[in-house]
């Protein structure tokens, strides 16, 4: 039988990412609106692990299926860390992935090249509906750019420049972003994570 994975998100750039990085399972994987779930619990964590631990343990209760949940956001260190598990919500509550941007560059008006390292992180919380959690981690360093370039990704991913690679998250195409990003990091542990107790899924 095979075992169904349902993707606690409500970003399509994630989904999208999560359906080509965990292709390789054995799972099945269920979106939120295959399972008819239409929202999600709000993100009251103070951290990215408290947050993804939250929304996997929340719908798999709801579902009764083994759910993924992530918790990701931007940490820039010349910001102290921000805007880290504030990351969706940095240019307030319903603005878009470009105003985002806009906001960040903002507030790194000024800021000298150097100054700009930053760290896309990504925790994945898989919980089972009796509520049971493990999680990985991953991450991605990187340098703010001066301005937005790129049309793949999303998010942040057109100011994320790569130094190894020598361009921002945007300009790679997707199966590239997926072997270096915090998000491919953390989602290559997940196959272990799933086919060991209390998942078993082989
Ligand atoms: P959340 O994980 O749904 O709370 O959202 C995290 C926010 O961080 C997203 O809305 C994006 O703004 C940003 N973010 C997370 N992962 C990525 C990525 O892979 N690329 C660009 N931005 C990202």
């Amino acid at each position: 039988m095979t075992c169904k994975l349902l993707i606690a998100t409500n970003n399509s750039g994630k989904l999208t990412e999560y359906r080509a990085l965990l292709s390789g399972t054995p799972c099945e994987l269920v979106s939120l609106g295959d399972a008819g779930i239409k929202t999600m619990p709000e993100e009251t964590g103070s951290t990215m692990e408290e947050n993804a631990r939250l929304k996997a343990t929340v719908i798999a209760a709801q579902s009764g299926m083994v759910t993924l949940a992530d918790d990701s956001g931007l940490e820039v260190d010349a910001l102290g860390g921000e805007p880290g598990v504030r990351s969706a919500r940095y240019a307030g509550e319903y603005a878009s992935d470009s105003d985002r941007v806009r906001h960040l560059l903002g507030k790194l008006e000024g800021v000298p090249w150097e100054r700009r390292s930053a760290t896309f992180r990504c925790v994945i919380a898989i919980a089972t509906p009796d509520g049971k959690v493990a999680t990985t981690q991953g991450e991605c360093h990187g340098t703010i750019a001066l301005q937005p370039k790129g049309g793949h990704g999303f998010g942040y991913d057109p100011v994320f420049f790569i130094p190894d690679v020598g361009k921002t998250m945007a300009e790679l195409p997707s199966e590239v972003k997926d072997s270096i990003s915090h998000r491919g990091r953390a989602a290559a542990k997940v196959p272990k994570v799933l086919s060991l107790p209390p998942f078993e899924c082989r």
